[in-house]
């Protein structure tokens, strides 16, 4: 087929109107349409389609990016047979992230290795493919930026910044004990999105051991009042995935060599 002329003022007009994807695929679809016989009407629909569709995947790669997850998991990747209690229905019905618009939290409660981080950024990574915005960040990171933000006199500047996200992911609650300030920064935090934004927390302590992470029972008490108010508690329990997976590989390497 031959080469279609380039209409005149056309790519400088996109240029202006910033259409890149128009701007790419002008002439490939101009030449299918000719191909497939397709109306006036049927190409500019799907010329308009193929801008519409790489804004919404260029949103959604600067939301996943904007995220800050430490790697990418999926639901899809999560196996739910290794959890005999988790309830699966519960975790697929937040998917849909009604929890969001409701401004519901997630607390994601268990031993070590039970994959409360994959389900975490499972959720996040679900939540940005709706073009939400997503936060991931430890416990003790954010304790750390809040203490930083405070010294710099910055405090309510960085809870502004933190407030625009939807979704806070707030990993690793009780791995590591914080000082008082840090503790008291937290909880103000958490005390500052209760009702306006969504947290998905991961922990390994039981609530009756919060206290241990705030320091001040009170103060414990108050963050599982907030928290725990709107939250579905999703308990992960077993042995650790990553202990048995290497079993499970290791007795296969075995049987194989027998
Ligand atoms: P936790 O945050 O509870 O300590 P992780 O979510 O980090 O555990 O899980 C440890 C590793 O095991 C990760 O690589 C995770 O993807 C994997 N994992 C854990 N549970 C599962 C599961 N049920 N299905 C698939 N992978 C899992
Ligand atoms: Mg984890």
């Amino acid at each position: 087929m031959k080469k279609l002329a380039e209409p005149a003022h056309l790519l400088a007009d996109l240029k202006e109107l910033k259409l890149p994807s128009v701007t790419k695929h002008w002439e490939r679809l101009a030449e299918e349409a000719q191909r497939k016989r397709q109306s006036h009407a049927e190409y500019l629909a799907d010329i308009v389609h193929t801008e519409v569709t790489d804004r919404r995947e260029r949103r959604i790669a600067r939301r996943i990016q904007d995220a800050r997850f430490p790697v990418i998991k999926t639901l899809d990747g999560f196996d739910f047979t290794a959890q005999s209690t988790l309830d699966r229905d519960a975790v697929l019905e937040l998917a849909d992230m009604r929890f969001l618009a409701e401004r519901r939290n997630v607390v994601l409660v268990g031993e070590v290795g039970t994959g409360k981080t994959h389900l975490a950024i499972a959720l996040g990574l679900a939540a940005c493919q709706r073009e939400h915005r997503v936060r991931f960040v430890t416990a003790a990171e954010l304790s750390n930026t809040l203490v930083e933000a405070k010294a710099q006199g910055q405090l309510s500047r960085r809870l502004e910044q933190l407030a625009r996200f939807e979704l806070i992911i707030l990993d690793e609650l009780g791995y590591v004990p914080f000082d008082k300030l840090g503790a008291d920064l937290l909880f103000g935090f958490v005390a500052r999105v209760y009702e306006r934004r969504s947290l998905v927390v991961t922990t390994n302590l039981p609530f009756a051991r919060w206290s241990e992470v705030f320091l001040d029972a009170t103060a414990a008490a108050a963050v599982i009042d907030r928290v725990v108010h709107h939250a579905t508690i999703l308990k992960t329990e077993g042995e650790s995935y990553r202990l048995k997976d290497a079993k499970r590989k290791s007795m296969r390497k075995e049987r194989a060599a027998s």
